[in-house]
């Protein structure tokens, strides 16, 4: 009998402005399971708009996180779909003890195994990054005011979408994202360490995307 293949539920932790997405994206390409990200799920969800999201919409122009009840159902209806089957990459998501525990328990019993890639970066270059950053609301491709600037100021390189700040992108709310980040999110930290997953903290603060992307794939597959 063949072994079945590992199947991973690999987790991008980090602050906000740690580079998640960016890795996300290019893990997508690389492992050819499709990226999950919550923040972008939740936008989604607002522009269809359901009134029933009034308090969604509030909490994430606050910058504090959703309810668990209601992140923890949508992440469930994705990982449902066909393409999770094989494995799946989570931007964002878990952020709270309780996403934590939801997400161990769902692949406990499906036989997947969790690998968290922990982005670590400076406090002040998460602020200088984050109100540097502009987004296509097209394709989504992200950009840096100093980092990563668009070839034509305030226009996609893709598609040539005029790009946009996000809402919760204002120092303010950018300094709550923070500050929700270490007193809900941190903490999963030891729970990963307690429950014996493979954590690989990685230093996210100097290299350019394309460099980090390397190290990340050799940490997770040492040659
Ligand atoms: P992000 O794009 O990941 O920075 O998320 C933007 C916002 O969406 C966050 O500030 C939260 O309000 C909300 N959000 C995203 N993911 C989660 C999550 N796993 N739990 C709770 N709220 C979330």
């Amino acid at each position: 009998m063949t072994p079945s293949p590992v199947r991973n539920a690999v987790v991008l932790f980090g602050s906000p402005g740690s580079g998640k997405g960016t890795q996300a994206k290019l893990l997508t390409g690389r492992l050819g399971v499709p990226q999950i990200s919550t923040g972008d799920m939740l936008r989604a969800r607002l522009v269809s708009g359901n009134s029933l999201d009034l308090a969604v919409r509030a909490n994430m122009q606050a910058g504090a996180l959703v309810s668990d009840d209601v992140v923890n159902c949508m992440v469930e209806e994705r990982l449902a779909q066909p393409d999770c089957a094989l494995g799946f990459i989570l931007d964002g998501y878990p952020r709270t003890a309780d996403q934590a525990h939801h997400l161990s328990l769902w692949c406990e019993s499906r036989g997947f195994d969790e690998v968290v890639i922990y982005l670590l970066v400076d406090y002040n270059k998460v602020i200088a990054r984050l109100t540097g950053r502009r987004q296509c609301p097209r394709c989504g491709t992200l950009y840096n005011l100093t980092t990563r600037p668009p070839a034509v100021d305030g226009v996609c390189d893709r598609d040539g979408e005029r790009l946009v700040t996000r809402e919760d992108d204002q120092e303010s709310v950018i300094r709550e994202r923070l500050e929700q980040y270490r007193r809900q999110t941190v903490p999963l930290l030891e729970y990963f360490r307690q429950r014996g997953r493979r954590l690989l903290e990685i230093d996210a603060s100097n290299d350019p995307p394309e460099v980090l992307f390397q190290k990340i794939c050799r940490s997770i597959q040492p040659a």
